[in-house]
């Protein structure tokens, strides 16, 4: 079939009203956010749009949830004593714009104006780099778990919130943009559901076709 937009995700969907709350202000900062501030960034290359939002899962140590490493890692205040995976991480400087916790929480670490490193060696639709010119977005997870109904409704909102202030012309998953490499958000994450939550049309969704 010539048709390439999966029937489940509608080409136009009227797009949800963003909460103020969960919009950028001019520095970047989402007021639904709780702010948890990383050193690891740096400024964005100018003359690029910021155009791409990235979805990760993340756990620490792997597989368990609510325990405050994730945190602990993007400050670069981890123990690295505390578990025997987190010494093989002990020097690593990532970060993303945002964490949504398994009960839904949102977290901001890097303000979306700033450049986060979150994507590593990656590729957008063609364009190298896309720590550039996206957005990270970290949902507390695992690729063989289930994420939480509070989840997608948070990664909705926020996703609504972004679209209200930047141009954003693309959605994908870590997974996507450096595959063979990264598997993340992995198998249970639901784009359809999400899609519809955010109110996004399949051509927002280039990988998903
Ligand atoms: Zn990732």
């Amino acid at each position: 079939m010539p048709d390439k937009i999966p029937a489940a995700i509608p080409a136009a969907i009227p797009a949800v009203v963003p909460a103020p709350e969960f919009v950028p202000d001019a520095e970047g900062w989402v007021e639904a956010a709780r702010r948890v501030p990383s050193p690891n960034f740096d400024a964005r290359p100018p003359g690029l749009p910021l155009d791409v939002v990235v979805i990760h899962n993340i756990s620490l140590p792997p597989g368990q949830f609510g325990t405050g490493d994730i945190e602990a890692f993007f400050q670069n205040r981890l123990d690295a004593t505390r578990h025997p995976f987190f010494e093989t991480i002990r020097d690593v400087r990532v970060s993303a714009h945002f964490l949504i916790a398994r009960d839904g929480e949102l977290v901001q670490f890097v303000a979306c104006t700033q450049r986060a490193w979150h994507a590593g060696q990656s590729e957008y639709c063609g364009r190298q780099r896309c720590n550039d010119f996206s957005i990270g977005i970290e949902i507390e997870g695992a690729d063989d778990q289930p994420f939480t109904p509070a989840q997608y409704h948070t990664a909705a909102r926020l996703v609504s919130g972004l679209r209200a202030a930047y141009a954003i012309e693309g959605v994908a998953g870590h997974s996507d943009i450096a595959p063979g490499r990264k598997t993340d958000p992995g198998p249970h994450f639901d784009w359809r559901r999400f899609a519809a939550l955010a109110g996004l049309p399949a051509a927002l969704l280039p990988y998903r076709t």
